[in-house]
């Protein structure tokens, strides 16, 4: 069996898959080296007596490329798009779940008070600025204020990157909103102008999960190797990979792997670049992916799910309600729950979400399926600073030309982010 390859990538998950198959496509002999037993990353599902359970992500906005991706490999008829329902979200304030409808925001709300709807009504007239690095949270207090900050970009944000606005950089976190604040002159005028031009995304999903996905792309590559990378080297300008197992050249590679990781990989190359790398923050998180009889639950909250603020008070940050989005068993109803956790406190977190899950549904029977899931390090944080980071790899690549580095914390965390890459695809 030959080690050599024109390219190599180290990592299959969505990043590392869709770079290996825009490659191969391309007529390059590419090899996907992934450590774990399977590919896919953080996307895993499992089929169920009463569905999928998404041990990971459990949807996916639908872009251009995605689209094109998707009638590529075949699984048109397998995608499956988001009920009508889905539109609805709520979020948990007062001691109760309550609507958010962009329509209503401004007159029928409960979400936001009077002071805070004027100020969404008067952002139009406030001009752009581009402040370095600045934080989401300045970011909406310049624009808006706190009480919005709170009620409403603070549990959204947590939902996607379960982090702080205080952290999270607007310009890197946000970048739609920055992009609509520096084009439209304000972030109102922007977000108008894209509802006109029909941009909105459509969430999906696949018959049998996001898994279908990543597998269809991991059968479409003809070298896939389950081993681990433990080092990499250019001698004479020609890429040296080391797994656990043997070693393998080519002429270039891709790193598709966490920052944590590629900060590993390239300690011994440049210690310097994977110091900074190494910087990117992934706090823990815990997921239950869980499943009543439709009987257990006396409280039914069609949506795609609940956001829970800090101001809530709550461990539990959201809930998805899987079966309300795709669902077609109505027997079962399936959520996923995420909350904040660490090391030390997991037991009491699983507990505490147990209770205040139990609190919001009514329930009144043991789930069938109960599966608690801790993921040490979860989302990359786009923390101020970021986008200088980013500035900085884009010129160590240019001075590294056989390598390039990938991942979601490169792209954005949104699986569609992950995919939507230079040179993939189509
Ligand atoms: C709990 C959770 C829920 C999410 N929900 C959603 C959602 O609903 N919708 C959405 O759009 N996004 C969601 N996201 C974000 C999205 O799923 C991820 O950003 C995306 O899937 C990451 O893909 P990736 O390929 O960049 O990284 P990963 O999936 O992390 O893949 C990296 C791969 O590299 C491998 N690797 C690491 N080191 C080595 C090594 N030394 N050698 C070989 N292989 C190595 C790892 O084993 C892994 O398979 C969620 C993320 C999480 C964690």
């Amino acid at each position: 069996m030959s080690n050599e390859f024109d390219h190599i990538v180290v990592g299959g998950g969505i990043s590392g898959l869709t770079k290996a198959y825009s490659l191969q496509k391309q007529g390059l002999k590419v090899l996907l080296l992934e450590k774990a037993n399977r590919t896919g990353g953080v996307i895993h599902s499992k089929i169920t007596e009463c569905g999928v359970t998404e041990l990971g992500p459990n949807s996916l906005a639908l872009t251009p490329i995605l689209g094109q991706l998707i009638e590529e490999l075949g699984l048109n008829d397998q995608l499956i798009k988001a009920n009508e329902v889905a539109n609805k979200r709520y979020i948990y304030l007062k001691g109760k779940p309550v609507l958010i409808n962009p329509k209503t925001l401004l007159f029928g709300s409960k979400v936001i008070g009077l002071g805070s709807k004027i100020k969404l009504l008067s952002e139009r007239f406030k001009s752009a600025q581009d402040i370095p690095n600045e934080s989401l949270a300045d970011a909406i207090k310049r624009r808006f204020n706190n009480e919005i900050l709170s009620n409403l970009v603070e549990p959204v944000i947590t939902g996607i990157y379960a982090g702080s606005p205080e952290k999270l950089e607007y310009k890197s976190s946000m970048k739609r909103m920055f992009v609509m604040e520096q084009e439209h002159g304000s972030f109102t005028k922007g977000f108008l102008a894209s509802r006109k031009s029909g941009s909105k995304r459509e969430i999906v999903s696949f018959n049998k999960g996001l898994q279908q996905l990543t597998d269809a792309l991991r059968d479409k590559l003809e070298n896939v190797r389950y081993e681990a990378v433990e080092s990499i080297s250019l001698p004479n300008d020609r890429v040296m990979v080391k797994t656990n197992e043997r070693n393998y050249e080519a002429n270039g590679l891709t790193l598709a792997v966490p920052a944590y990781a590629a900060a590993e990989l390239l300690q011994p190359m440049d210690g310097d670049i994977a110091q900074r790398i190494n910087q990117v923050e992934y706090p823990s998180l815990l997921g239950w992916q869980v499943t009543f009889k439709t009987t257990s639950i006396t409280k039914r909250i069609p949506s795609f799910g609940i956001l829970f603020p800090s101001k809530s008070k709550k461990v539990i940050k959201g809930i998805i309600n899987y079966s309300e989005i795709f669902g077609t068993n109505d027997d079962c109803r399936h959520f996923t729950v995420f909350a904040a956790a660490n090391t030390e406190n997991i037991e009491k977190v699983e507990q505490q979400v147990k209770e205040e899950f139990s609190s919001v549904y009514e329930v009144v029977d043991e789930p069938i399926e109960s599966i608690f899931s801790f993921y040490e390090k979860a989302i990359p944080q786009f923390n101020v600073g970021h986008s200088e980071l980013m500035k900085i790899l884009d010129e160590w690549e240019r001075q590294h030309p056989q390598i390039e580095i990938l991942g979601n914390w490169r792209t954005g965390v949104a699986i569609g982010d992950c995919i939507n890459q230079k040179n993939v695809c189509c």
